[in-house]
């Protein structure tokens, strides 16, 4: 019952919302939850906060320290929501969680991918691409990096499910299965696929110690640039600490992630998932 009468000021929040925005565009990994929460009669609010309890603290996959964090803020105003649902009304890729268990659509390819042409960065090589607006995040933050002395170089990027798929026959061939596991993804698996990561060279553990490596832990966040794999959270992302590896998320993401869920992109992507999914079963039944 303390539960229920926990997040009546949340659904207070989504009620309202929901009346005052209009319904998503048609995009298919678009989350419908304004929806679920106008559509749900009176006599059902209580068995919809059973729900949102259940698979906030169990389905998102968050430390239980952590979720009743999130609950907590969600229950205090309206600022949670809001910030949730302006992430959910952009660009789906920037959110869509992709990691040993959350593969991307079978195909995929990105339509906008653009030659990252080493403007204010350097580049390992030629033929680097990334997704349009990554591309110009990218260009936003190494300029910045430039103007305090710090010169970053991109050494790879955009990763076809092809191309993939001989990265981590490489790795498999060169380390064995298990060690190319904790740092390659299968194909269709890869956050490189998305366009939207970089990893920063040189590729390799040294990297946290170079000036970029210290100016992009501080500074990335700052133009939409989320660290993957972060240092001591192999056991919650797959893959061992990559200080080299960013995503580009968007500033709304970034700052999403950093304000409730502890800087740790997945968690953020592993909860924004989960209210996704949470939402699917009742928008088949509208
Ligand atoms: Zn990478």
């Amino acid at each position: 019952m303390r539960n229920i009468l926990f997040f009546l000021p949340l659904l207070g929040c989504i009620f309202i919302l929901s009346c005052s925005r209009p319904a998503p565009a048609g995009d298919e990994l678009r989350p419908m939850a304004q929806q679920t929460v106008t559509a749900e009669p009176q006599g059902e609010r209580e068995a919809f906060i059973d729900d949102y309890w259940r698979w906030s603290f169990g389905d998102a996959g968050l430390p239980d320290e952590l979720a009743r964090k999130v609950a907590e803020s969600a229950a205090q105003g309206p600022d949670f929501v809001m910030e949730l649902l302006e992430i959910l009304e952009g660009d789906p890729y920037l959110y869509i969680l992709v990691d040993k268990q959350h593969g991307l659509p079978e195909g995929y390819e990105p339509e906008d991918l653009v030659d990252l042409s080493g403007g204010s960065y350097q580049v390992s090589r030629e033929g680097l691409k990334l997704r349009r607006a990554a591309a110009a995040a990218l260009e936003e933050m190494a300029l910045a990096a430039r103007t305090e002395g710090v010169t970053l170089a991109a050494g790879s990027a955009y990763r076809s499910a092809a191309y993939q798929a001989e990265v981590y026959a490489r790795e498999v061939s060169n380390y064995g299965q298990e060690a190319a596991d904790r740092e390659s993804a299968r194909p269709g698996y890869s956050q490189h696929q998305t366009g939207l990561a970089v990893d920063f060279a040189p590729i390799d553990d040294a990297f946290a110690d170079t000036a970029a490596g210290r100016w992009l832990l501080k500074n990335a966040g700052s133009f939409g640039w989320s660290l993957s794999f972060p240092n001591g959270y192999e056991a919650v992302t797959g893959y061992r600490w990559e200080s080299w590896h960013y995503r580009y998320v968007g500033n709304s993401l970034v700052r999403f992630i950093d304000t409730y869920f502890d800087g740790v992109q997945q968690y953020g992507l592993q909860f924004i998932n989960a209210w996704i999914e949470s939402s699917e079963p009742k928008r088949a039944g509208l």
